[in-house]
């Protein structure tokens, strides 16, 4: 069998499958030998499920536009009789009772739900290493981490341990992770996709998206993904573009969008200097850089710890030893039961956070923090509002930082910077894309070489002019085809 299949992208292996150059049958065995070979190394994947993925492959139909081809699902979105985790010690044992309406699209298109990620314990985090379950590590620099919170499948994806990958984004976790891992990742915009059987953490800011190898991946997920549901009444009923045609690598006269509140000091020059790099191949591209302001970006991390953290405090009441997983042994009576179940199942992070939000939510001081956050909410989204105006996208790294060393960011508030630059897109409801742009290499790390990833934010709904722009960038550069070194 041949190895090299591995290395094929999603729409690659696809189209290889549909002329039957392989079988997806032979594809999936040459994935689970890469996986066998550098997963214990990385800690991508919790699990996988093979004797299931073999039957999906056996019975796939080559003819669809995803037919056959294996996907790697983040550890919060449910498939029907696979566990589902959320990487914490709390869903020990659950197993999902049906599809994700994303699950679902992705198989009617032929895909195979192949695999559970590794991620940060309920998807909080930006390093994975709040994983309840095991460490994730970077597969450019295994000291580092691969971001976070779907760190497992942005480190599968860059591998090449998975064609491609779902994740989920509240306030980053699909963009910093594929920043950091060198992929593309997409969070589209607030009820383009459907979050029906993701375990919910910020309803009023998740969205599941791709994690993939090139944006024409992105792109063909995204598009078999969005759409209404009647299963989620937060999704818009609005036709969902032909993602794939939009990427016609003509962005002349694009009007690109550089917010002067994301380039002040803190971040790393290397990071600075490719961004830069890459606004000026915009410009050669024939795309017109303007400067523009969200002059409320500064309150962006602030009013998220205060949203998410009170609509995660009241999501995770659920999680009380009755229902799902853990039940603490040995207690008498309801309360006991269900504090000592959330006492043994919970990690710290998850634990700081649901304080933080029944906190926030609280009689007496809901006033003061609940409700302001959500009145500065409304002004973040009015800045892109009144940026998207004047531009058709704006850019900005996604990290101000590659890939940090496991254990270096043991203050969570300094963790919680690691998405400075991707929690407002979640608050304003708009879409983002991270993109590899670049590599960091020197004294800072240790010689390696770490991917940098650039983020693009376009107004809502607007993906299919978002993806046309990332993909002209990508064309233009070999970024994207770079492999690191624990892939071969
Ligand atoms: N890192 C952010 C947090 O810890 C965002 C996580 C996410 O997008 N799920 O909450």
């Amino acid at each position: 069998m041949s190895h090299d299949l591995v290395f094929e992208t999603a729409a690659g292996l696809q189209k290889r499958l549909r002329a039957r150059e392989f079988t997806p049958r032979e594809a999936l065995d040459a994935l689970a030998d890469r996986i066998a070979a550098v997963d214990p190394a990385l800690g991508g994947y919790l699990s996988t499920d093979l004797d299931d993925a073999r039957r999906q492959a056996d019975a796939a139909d080559v003819n669809l536009p995803l037919g056959g081809v294996p996907i790697a699902i983040k550890d919060v979105i449910s498939v029907a009789g696979h566990p589902c985790g959320c990487s914490s010690k709390i869903l020990a044992g659950y197993k999902a009772p049906y599809d994700a309406t994303v699950v679902a699209r992705l198989r009617a298109a032929g895909a195979i739900p192949f695999g559970r990620a590794n991620m940060d314990e309920f998807a909080m985090g930006s390093s994975t290493e709040n994983s309840g379950i095991q460490l994730t590590r970077n597969p450019w620099d295994t000291d580092r981490v691969p971001g976070g919170s779907s760190g497992g499948s942005a480190a599968v994806v860059a591998a090449r341990e998975a064609f491609a990958a779902l994740g989920t984004d509240t306030g980053g976790s699909i963009r910093q992770p594929a920043a950091l891992c060198g992929v593309v990742g997409v969070k589209p915009s607030y009820g383009r996709v459907s979050r029906y059987g993701l375990v919910a953490f910020a309803s009023s800011l998740d969205q599941a998206g791709p994690i993939t190898r090139t944006v024409e991946d992105a792109a063909l997920l995204l598009g078999v993904m969005a759409g209404a549901d009647p299963h989620d009444s937060t999704t818009l009923d609005q036709p969902v573009p032909d993602y794939t045609a939009a990427l016609t690598g003509d962005i002349k006269g694009v009007r690109i969008g550089l917010p002067k509140e994301y380039f002040i000091g803190g971040i790393d020059p290397q990071v600075e200097a490719a961004v830069r790099a890459a606004v000026d191949q915009y410009a050669k591209l024939g795309a017109e850089i303007v400067e523009v302001s969200l002059p409320h970006t500064e309150y962006a991390v602030a009013v998220y710890y205060i949203v998410a953290t009170a609509e995660a405090s009241a999501n995770l009441a659920r999680f009380d030893g009755v229902r799902y997983g853990l039940r603490a042994k040995d207690t008498s009576g309801l309360l006991e039961l269900y504090g000592k179940t959330r006492e043994q199942g919970f990690g710290a992070e998850v634990k700081r956070r649901i304080i933080l939000g029944t906190y926030v939510l609280s009689s007496g001081y809901s006033d003061q923090y609940y409700v302001r956050a959500q009145k500065v909410r409304t002004l973040i989204r009015q800045d892109f509002e009144k940026a998207f105006e004047k531009v058709d996208a704006l850019i900005c790294p996604t990290s101000p930082v590659p890939a940090f060393k496991l254990g270096e960011r043991s203050d969570p508030l300094a963790m919680y910077l690691a998405d400075i630059f991707t929690i407002a897109a979640n608050i304003g409801g708009v879409c983002g894309v991270s993109i590899p742009c670049g590599f960091a290499q020197g004294e800072n790390t240790g010689g390696k070489a770490l991917p940098i990833g650039l983020q693009l934010i376009g107004p809502s709904f607007d993906e299919a002019r978002m993806l046309r722009i990332a993909h002209a960038y990508e064309q233009s550069t070999d970024w994207h085809k770079r492999r690191p070194p624990v892939a071969g």
